[in-house]
């Protein structure tokens, strides 16, 4: 027998997992920005006069520095990185964008750095995706599982949608650097451009975090939500060969959860015939349907004895 505070440990080290995954992901961002930043600042300092940076100065065609320190940035971004084809093609497509003018290739720096940063997250995802739906498997059958389905191996939907807020991201942060190159950028625009802000930081007009912070959110959302989807359906794979009967729907039980899961708390339902947590309540819900008898007895997986009290 399992116990309902076993489960609950269960479910928080799977939130846990899913701070660490958003955080990984962040990093590759926020490792794409710092890089775009330092070389805004050269940049600024190779251009900028007594008033600062003009549009003028930026619509002018590139020149041999422009171009060697546009491909010193991109070689700093992708330092650990080998790109695959997707990513190349994208690259090829930047660099061609970034030798129409210096203001596009200020464009194309973050194209890159986001393009960059967005591969990196994928390839991360995808796997960690996949190991999900393992251990929701392993969690509860007594079989190791050799090989996952195609559509797990790949997680096509996850790469898709990745990619869309990617480049949602990318035009609304070359937004904001076209807009301070509009108006003409002085030191303490470009510092403010450039600042650094934690994904759950501030919201400041004239950065480049801002908007890349707020498409990370979209982010964090589908990544959670795809790592619960792909834990759930390795866990019922196990359910449906170990035969389960009954299912207990389990909320945290703390202050967060919401008025939608929490008349769900504890009910049980013939497999099957439960509500499916998040396709039938919220994004980021991290409620679990448990097996467990027609008495509500929760029934022992294969990692309880490691939870034990
Ligand atoms: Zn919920």
């Amino acid at each position: 027998m399992a116990t309902i505070k076993q489960e609950r440990k269960k479910i928080n080290k799977l939130i846990k997992r899913d701070n660490r995954n958003n955080q990984t992901i962040d990093r590759f961002y926020q490792q794409a920005l710092s890089i775009i930043g330092n070389h805004l600042h050269e940049f600024y300092n190779e251009y900028a006069d007594e008033n600062g940076l003009t549009l003028n100065q930026v619509s002018q065609n590139v020149n041999s520095w422009d171009i060697q320190e546009f491909y010193q940035a991109i070689n700093e971004m992708l330092a650990d990185v080998s790109p695959d084809d997707k990513l190349s093609q994208r690259l090829q497509a930047i660099y061609a964008q970034a030798s129409i003018s210096r203001r596009d290739m200020l464009g194309a720096l973050i194209g890159a750095g986001m393009s960059i940063a967005t591969a990196r997250s994928e390839s991360f995802a995808v796997n960690e995706l996949k190991q999900q739906y393992i251990d929701g498997y392993e969690d509860f059958s007594p079989r190791k599982l050799a090989t996952v389905p195609a559509k797990v191996a790949k997680q096509t939907e996850y790469s898709q949608r990745v990619w869309v807020h990617g480049d949602v991201m990318t035009t609304r942060m070359k937004e904001t650097l076209n807009k301070g190159l509009s108006r003409g950028m002085g030191q303490a625009d470009i510092n403010k451009m450039t600042r650094s802000i934690p994904q759950s930081g501030d919201r400041i007009d004239g950065n480049l975090a801002t908007p890349m912070n707020q498409m990370l959110s979209r982010i964090h959302t589908l990544t959670i939500d795809e790592g619960a989807n792909n834990s759930n359906k390795g866990k019922s794979k196990a359910y449906e060969e170990q035969n389960v009967k009954y299912v207990m729907w389990l909320t945290q039980e703390d202050d967060h959860v919401c008025d939608i899961c929490e008349p769900l708390d504890r009910q049980i339902f013939p497999y099957g015939e439960a509500p499916i947590p998040i396709a039938d309540t919220h994004p980021r819900c991290r409620c679990q349907l448990v097996a467990c008898d027609e008495n509500g007895i929760l029934l022992k997986g294969q990692t309880d004895e490691v939870l034990q009290d």
